[in-house]
């Protein structure tokens, strides 16, 4: 189907633009929730690349948020790439400090604070919601909903895609189920960000390929919760300066990865989140899988009991007097200028 100007979220976000986009709709069926029970989960893929300049210089990789608070591996660039997600090796190094914790809320005179002398944490799930045959974003929320927490969820479109039958009893398919995850989701107050449709790699994308990843995954979503989507996370963490420019709204990175898509072991996430956050920390984990859920169990009591507030992404910019920009990656309030 064509899609064209005339469609009111296209207009919305897309800078100023002369031809129409073709949407293929057999695309997103051939990579359905279905065949991504067998196949590597999204974010084990590797795929670094190296290839293209800005990539190269990238930045939060999984070993920097442990060697210093105080800059994460690149100077300015914590944007042009970066791929914990697609990294295999660097959190086994350097074990994780654990004098970050505390320091910055009060200390600190150059880093960035929450300016109300309280630590903030924003937790970020990808790639759900769910996975065919996991229960894990629901209780994900369960979790979230018992502390009274709220994270931001990077939704994957095409988790919405997959009609096989979820409940025999009542016919509900797994886009339905799905579908009621995010409204569940947004109405208690988590924040509903899109993490593409297909979970591609943007930076091997033309320009009119990123939008359209980016702009119909907005549509599919919006659909549902009825509010507008503010905030996007590349897959993978790519965004060179092409996706840059194509993706009118803020990107947002992170500064902690739990690395659960790879330990998927609930005590190794814990002690990977508890020993790297501080204030105002961006946590990168994946709400498709049962042992994340395991995790998330403990580490958001365990969060709460070190006196931070879990909040969303948005919010914790709001806290941290910063403003989010389009075309802009962010890591975290902490780090990011
Ligand atoms: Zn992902």
């Amino acid at each position: 189907m064509l899609i064209g100007k005339s469609k009111g979220w296209f207009d919305r976000w897309l800078t100023p633009r002369t031809t129409e986009v073709s949407f293929e709709t057999g695309e997103s069926e051939k990579t359905s929730p279905q065949e991504k029970t067998t196949a590597p989960e999204p974010d084990t893929m590797v795929v670094i690349d190296p290839i293209e300049g800005g990539d190269v210089t990238a930045a939060p990789d999984t070993s920097a948020p442990e060697t210093t608070p105080a800059a994460p591996a690149t100077t300015e660039a914590p944007q042009t790439t970066e791929a914990p997600e697609t990294t295999e090796a660097p959190q086994t190094t350097a074990a994780p400090q654990t004098t970050e914790d505390e320091p910055q809320t009060s200390g600190s005179s150059e880093r960035p604070t929450s300016g109300d002398g309280k630590k903030y944490v924003a937790l970020t799930f990808d790639d759900g919601p769910d996975m065919r045959y996991t229960s894990s974003t629901k209780r994900i929320l369960d979790i979230l909903e018992q502390y009274g927490a709220k994270a931001t969820f990077f939704t994957l479109a095409s988790q919405l895609d997959y009609n096989g039958v979820a409940d025999e009893n009542t016919g509900e398919t797994f886009a339905q189920r799905n579908a009621k995850l995010i409204k569940r989701a947004s109405d208690l107050g988590m924040e509903i960000g899109t993490h593409t449709y297909n979970h591609k790699n943007l930076n091997t994308l033309s320009t009119e390929e990123i939008q359209k990843e980016l702009y119909s995954a907005i549509e599919k979503v919006e659909a549902i919760t009825g509010k507008e989507i503010q905030i996007m996370r590349p897959p993978y963490g790519n965004a060179n300066q092409k996706v840059q420019d194509a993706i009118n709204m803020p990107m947002i990175i992170w500064d902690v990865d739990s690395l659960d898509w790879e330990s998927k072991d609930p005590d190794k996430i814990y002690s990977r989140v508890m020993s790297t956050v501080q204030p105002g920390s961006i946590i990168l984990m994946h709400d498709i899988y049962n042992t994340t859920a395991d995790g998330v169990a403990l580490v958001v009591p365990a969060l709460i009991e070190k006196g931070y507030t879990i909040v969303t992404v948005s919010e914790l910019y709001r806290i941290y007097g910063k403003e989010l920009q389009p075309h802009h990656v962010y890591m975290a309030p902490w780090y990011d200028d």
